[in-house]
């Protein structure tokens, strides 16, 4: 197994959900007592979000580039980078390791084009709705057609995943407003639903959308799992 570079905190929600997902993906495979061979620096986030408030994304990327590069010596294979909107900073921090940096993006886009599915309803940060770093990677790469909620349907999102899920809070009243603005995007001509931002999927899931469901922080961890398995022979008692 290669060790897999985590870069999280962002928030140590989602972390936690890509910290079970990878261990019990290498459950599933090499069963008994096997687990991933990690390698995570978890960051205060407040200071983060300053950072992303303020625009100071220089002082941002080089944090993330400097862990990276923690990473990189400390031993890992690959480096991800387990929030979307920080993704703004991806080709940076690529550009400051030689180990791969597994975009999230990627491999969400990646799953979709599988199912041959064309116009993903986007639901994530502001930042991510709203700037080129993610959409236009969507569109450009992968030929997809995304579908951005309104104005209005984009500050809901966004505050819910900072007010909330980024906080460990769920609420079914939140979740009734993800569905509808869901409903919208279906209405709109959606044909599946990308969980954009790594908390989302504390809220929502495939059970909830009668669309296709792409979490982000799902893919994200497998792809991770694939890259550090790679040619990794399954222990015949995983079935
Ligand atoms: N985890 C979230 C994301 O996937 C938001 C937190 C952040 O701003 O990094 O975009």
């Amino acid at each position: 197994m290669r060790t897999i570079g985590l870069i999280g905190g962002m928030s140590w929600e989602s972390t936690a959900v890509y910290y079970r997902r990878l261990n019990e993906q290498v459950r599933d495979r090499l069963g008994g007592l096997h687990s991933a061979d990690i390698l995570m620096r978890s960051v205060d986030f407040d200071a983060i979000v300053v950072l992303q408030k303020q625009g100071h994304w220089d002082e941002a990327s080089r944090i993330l580039v400097g862990i990276a590069r923690n990473l990189e010596h400390g031993g890992a294979g690959c480096v991800l980078i387990c929030t979307n909107t920080m993704h703004k900073l991806a080709d940076e921090v690529q550009q400051a390791v030689s180990i791969p940096l597994l975009h999230i993006a990627d491999v969400t886009a990646a799953a979709i084009d599988a199912e041959g599915l064309k116009r993903p309803q986007l639901l994530a940060t502001r930042y991510t709705m709203e700037q080129d770093f993610y959409v236009a990677r969507l569109r450009e790469r992968f030929g997809l057609d995304p579908i951005i909620p309104d104005a209005d349907d984009r500050t809901v999102i966004h505050d819910i995943i900072f007010d909330e899920l980024c906080q460990g809070i769920v609420r079914d009243e939140s979740r009734k407003l993800y569905l509808d603005i869901i409903a919208r995007g279906k209405e709109q001509g959606a044909d599946s639903v990308i969980l954009g931002c790594t908390e989302i999927c504390l809220l929502v899931g495939p059970e909830h959308v009668d669309l296709p469901v792409f979490d982000s922080t799902l893919l994200h961890a497998d792809a991770a799992i694939e890259f550090s398995m790679m040619n990794q022979t399954p222990h015949p008692r995983a079935a």
